[in-house]
C-alpha cells in the first residue's frame, strides 16, 4: 500500500516545527522531509536535520534539474522540496510529513493522490506576535514582515482539509495525530473511525468562520 503525503502549514511563529517533532516522535511509519533553503542557518539549526542549506545559484540549478516536487520564495528567500525522496517514500508505504508555505502547499494539490493539507494557526495575532518576538531569531524588521503576511495565509486556511488551533502543543499535536491516523494504513477500522470522530472539531470547514477570522483582524 502506498504512504500518504501530510502537508503542514501555517504563519511563522504558529508553532508547526514543534508539533512536526512530536508527531514525528509519536506516530510509526512517519518521515520528516527536509527542504532545501537559501535562508541562513538560525542558532541552533542543524544543516541536513532542520533545512539542507544551499546558495541560491545551487537552487536555481536544481530548479533546473526538477529537484523539487514544489518550491517557493518565502519572505526572500528560496524554498523547496526535494522530489526523489518524498517519491520513493510513498511509493515503499512510507507515509511523508512536509512543513512548507502556502504557495508550495497549492502547488502540490492534485499532485499526490490523498495527500492531506493541515494548516496549523496561533491562538491569535496577538499571541503569534509575542511567539515572534521571544524566539529572538528574527530582526525587527522580519518580525512586522512576517506579520504582514499572517492575515493573507490565515485566509489560505479554508482551502486546507484540517485546521488546528496550537494554543496548547501537547492538544495540538495530539489533534494533527489523529488526523494522521484517520488515514490509518495499518489500522483496524475501529480505531480509524474512532480517529476520525477526533478530527471532526479540526476540520476546516468547522473551523473557518465569522469567530476565527475575527481573531486574526478578518472578516
Ligand atoms: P523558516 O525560515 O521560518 O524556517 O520557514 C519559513 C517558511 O518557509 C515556513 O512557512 C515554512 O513552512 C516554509 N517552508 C519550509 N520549507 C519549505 C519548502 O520546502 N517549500 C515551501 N514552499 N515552503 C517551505
Amino acid at each position: 500500500m502506498s504512504g500518504k503525503l501530510f502537508v503542514i502549514s501555517g504563519p511563522s511563529g504558529s508553532g508547526k516545527t514543534t508539533l512536526v517533532t512530536r508527531v514525528l516522535s509519536n506516530v510509526e511509519n512517519l518521515r520528516f522531509s527536509i527542504s532545501y533553503t537559501t535562508r541562513s542557518v538560525r542558532a541552533g539549526e542543524v544543516r541536513g536535520e532542520h533545512y539542507e542549506f544551499v546558495s541560491r545559484e545551487e537552487f536555481q540549478d536544481m530548479i533546473g534539474q526538477d529537484f523539487f516536487a514544489e518550491w517557493a520564495e518565502v519572505h526572500g528567500n528560496f524554498y523547496g522540496t526535494p522530489r526523489a525522496e518524498i517519491e520513493e517514500w510513498i511509493e515503499t508505504g512510507v507515509d511523508v510529513i512536509l512543513d512548507i508555505d502556502v504557495q508550495g502547499a497549492r502547488r502540490l494539490r492534485g499532485v499526490f493522490d490523498g495527500a492531506v493539507f493541515i494548516f496549523v494557526v496561533p491562538p491569535s495575532l496577538e499571541v503569534l506576535e509575542q511567539r515572534l518576538r521571544d524566539r529572538k531569531s528574527e530582526e525587527e524588521g522580519d518580525i512586522s514582515t512576517r506579520l504582514g503576511i499572517v492575515k493573507e495565509e490565515v485566509a489560505c486556511s479554508k482551502c486546507y482539509d484540517y485546521i488546528i488551533i496550537n494554543d496548547e502543543a501537547y492538544i495540538a499535536a495530539g489533534r494533527i495525530e489523529a488526523v494522521i491516523l484517520s488515514q490509518g494504513q495499518g489500522d483496524s477500522e475501529d480505531s480509524r473511525q474512532r480517529m476520525l470522530a477526533a478530527t471532526r472539531d479540526s476540520r476546516a470547514e468547522n473551523v473557518y468562520g465569522p469567530v476565527f477570522l475575527r481573531k486574526f483582524g478578518l472578516k
